[in-house]
């Protein structure tokens, strides 16, 4: 049986919200000597469409945490599996995630940047679902708020299927 995908957020909603992160961001940070840190894989579509509407200079940054297994809610044990390269100690980084759910990896990722010594962190997701939030934790920048539902497209998966959609879907049924 195949999945059943309803449309939660078009390509077009998305690159307008997108366009409007970028401009803030930028705005706020610009004069620092900033890097955009995505979360693997899920935020690499929006750090690459959010970099390249950037209006100041930044560098790029990947980290990639394992936590979710295949369950489709955050286990909470998180394992650091690709560190960063750069050294961030000093910068003001903007943690891009695809989507805060538990808030528990974004948390757990923004104690992990300050003891690295960056001088300030913020976060910037693209989607915030906070019904399932455990966590108490202040998101700077959020493009969409969806209260609920498993979402996939624009760099989010189920079973690494989806990534590819140019929007936001949800799944209505999995088979
Ligand atoms: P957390 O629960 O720690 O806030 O989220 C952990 C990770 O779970 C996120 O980085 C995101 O990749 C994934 N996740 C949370 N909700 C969804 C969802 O609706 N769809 C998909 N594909 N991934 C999700």
């Amino acid at each position: 049986m195949s999945d059943d995908l309803k449309l939660v957020l078009s390509p077009e909603d998305i690159n307008r919200r997108v366009s409007e992160l970028a401009a803030e961001i930028s705005q706020d940070l610009g004069a620092r000597d900033l890097v955009l840190v995505g979360i693997l894989k899920g935020a690499f579509i929006f750090l690459s469409d959010l970099a390249r509407q950037m209006t100041c200079s930044c560098y790029l940054e990947f980290v990639r945490v394992a936590s979710y297994g295949a369950s489709t809610e955050s286990s909470g044990n998180i394992e650091l599996t690709k560190a960063p390269e750069m050294e961030l100690a000093g910068h003001d980084v903007v943690v891009v995630e695809d989507i805060v759910d538990t808030g528990l990896t974004v948390r757990w990722l923004k104690d992990y940047l300050a003891e690295l010594g960056c001088r300030r962190v913020r976060v910037c997701a693209l989607i915030d679902k906070p019904e399932r939030r455990k966590v108490d934790l202040e998101l700077d920048y959020v493009g969409f708020r969806v209260p609920k539902g498993f979402l996939v497209g624009y760099g989010l998966d189920y079973n690494e299927q989806y990534r590819y959609l140019p929007g936001v879907y949800e799944i209505v049924r999995q088979g």
